[in-house]
């Protein structure tokens, strides 16, 4: 009897350009696809809420692809490598394929999985998730890159990627399928409040999804230079969650991006800036929790279980500063998972330097709550906004919520998700404590601009910077 072959998924959830997937077929032996839910290890980051929701859709979507090939998908929930090792041991599996992951706690996996493999069982990994292999792309000294354009610059020259594989016609299946749970138990959705309405609304998750979401915006890529600013357009690919979950490969949005002609540069760059972030990860794994410039480490903020500062914080995730664009970010990333990436990094700003509130718990807040939350590209951007990262140090440039709501052209980003400000035209709908008849249901500014300025600006001196 041939042995099968185990194909085991994780950010990787599509059949498109799945390079383990392409590997477990070629082999000719049965192909068992295991996707494991582990909350279990301390120092492994459980997904969080939104995430989940992401999760038990895309799962839907992937079995439902693999049958339609004469598969499934096979669901656990525990110990990664004890239920991986397990599984090769009973179905006497030939070789477990994966694509390799960068976040620690997967390479330790991946370590831990290859040392309790049974004999004969070989765990091959491929390259498949990154436009390089994370790692590859060096300096001419043969060293990592730790900032962004010398590793796009370095990056480029290796491109375009290798043309995207379509996804197998069929997939062979063992004779007995080993025994799976179910997506339905793993109560991955939310019960009571059922928080993800605005979600449901907003996204497809699965790989269909993503293709129809790249087809799109190449539609619109060449237009993505000019309108990637404004919240008020739909400007953007809301390709993250999808590239996050891997149910598109950046070779894919790579090529489309190519074949649609125009001034695609811009695009693309952002897309390198993902592999960038795994790259930082892979030379820093605890850059979700430590500050790269040490000199940080003992950083004035302010005592976020202080009940005042408390308050502070949790009016900043609810959207409740009096800073409408913030307001507006915070309550689009609550209501779909997703904020706009200029006003990611106001409310980021605004977060760390006018509320001197440490970036990680503003971190803890987005990985909590983005559809697309990844801890590469989420500490890799949060430690930019505070400046406590490998490259250069941004903390002393503070943005100004009302002039960028104002240069930015937010109003109706403002109205769509502010609604106490619905009747409010420029300039007061992006400053309305200027204005005589402010909606007394929306709160005032929290702290003034200049007051907070000064304030984070002789923080950050007192460190003798
Ligand atoms: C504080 C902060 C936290 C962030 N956290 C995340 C996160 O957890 N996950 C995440 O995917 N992005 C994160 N970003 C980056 C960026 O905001 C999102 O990738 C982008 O808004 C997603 O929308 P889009 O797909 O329409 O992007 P597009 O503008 O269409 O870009 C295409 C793709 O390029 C990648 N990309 C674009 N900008 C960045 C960037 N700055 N860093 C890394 N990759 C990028 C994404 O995969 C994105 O889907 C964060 C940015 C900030 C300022």
């Amino acid at each position: 009897m041939t042995q099968p072959v185990i194909l085991w998924l994780r950010r990787d959830l599509r059949l498109a350009d799945q390079p383990a997937l392409a590997a477990a077929v070629d082999s000719s032996a049965p192909v068992i696809p295991v996707f494991v839910l582990d909350d279990e290890k301390p120092k492994h980051r459980k997904m969080g809420g939104a995430s989940r929701w992401w999760l038990h859709h895309s799962l839907a979507s992937l079995d439902a692809d693999l049958q339609k090939r004469g598969s499934r998908l096979i669901l656990r929930c525990g110990n990664v490598v004890s239920i991986l090792s397990e599984l090769a041991q009973v179905t006497g599996a030939a070789a477990i394929h994966c694509i390799r992951h960068y976040e620690p706690w997967w390479r330790n996996a991946e370590r831990a999985l290859k040392e309790a493999l049974p004999d004969g069982c070989a765990l091959v990994r491929h390259h498949g998730n990154y436009l390089m292999p994370p790692g590859s792309v060096t300096t001419g000294a043969g060293g990592p890159f730790k900032i962004y354009t010398p590793f796009w610059r370095a990056l480029s020259a290796h491109m375009p990627p290798p043309a995207p594989m379509p996804a197998p016609d069929a997939l062979a299946s063992p004779k007995e399928w080993p025994a799976s749970e179910h997506v339905e138990d793993w109560n991955l959705l939310p019960t009571k409040p059922d928080w993800a309405g605005g979600m449901r609304d907003f996204w497809t998750p699965g790989e269909a999804g993503a293709q129809d979401r790249l087809a799109d915006f190449i539609d619109r890529a060449d237009r993505y230079q000019e309108d990637r600013n404004c919240p008020s357009i739909e400007g953007t690919s809301f390709l993250s969650p999808h590239l996050h979950f891997g149910e598109i490969s950046p070779a894919a949005c790579w090529h489309a991006t190519m074949r649609a002609g125009g001034s695609v540069e811009t695009f693309l760059k952002e897309l390198v800036w993902r592999d960038y972030a795994a790259n930082v990860i892979l030379q820093f794994p605890d850059y979700g929790a430590r500050n790269a410039r040490a000199s940080f480490d003992a950083f004035p903020w302010r005592d976020a279980n202080d009940p005042v500062i408390a308050a502070e914080l949790e009016a900043w995730k609810r959207g409740r500063t009096g800073y409408p664009i913030v307001d507006a970010g915070m309550r689009q990333l609550w209501a779909t998972g997703w904020m706009h990436n200029r006003v990611r990094m106001i409310a980021a700003s605004f977060l760390i330097k006018h509320l001197l509130i440490d970036w990680r718990e503003g971190e803890r807040w987005f990985w909590d709550t983005l559809v697309d939350a990844d801890y590469a590209s989420n500490a890799v951007n949060w430690q930019w906004t505070a400046g406590t990262g490998v490259d250069s140090n941004m903390f002393v440039r503070i943005m100004a919520p009302l002039s960028q709501s104002e240069k930015f052209d937010a109003a109706a980003y403002v109205r769509q998700w502010v609604p106490e400000l619905i009747g409010l035209d420029a300039p007061y709908i992006h400053d309305p404590d200027e204005f005589s008849r402010r909606p007394s249901s929306y709160p005032p500014k929290i702290i003034g601009h200049r007051e907070a300025r000064e304030r984070a600006l002789a923080a950050y001196h007192s460190q003798g910077k």
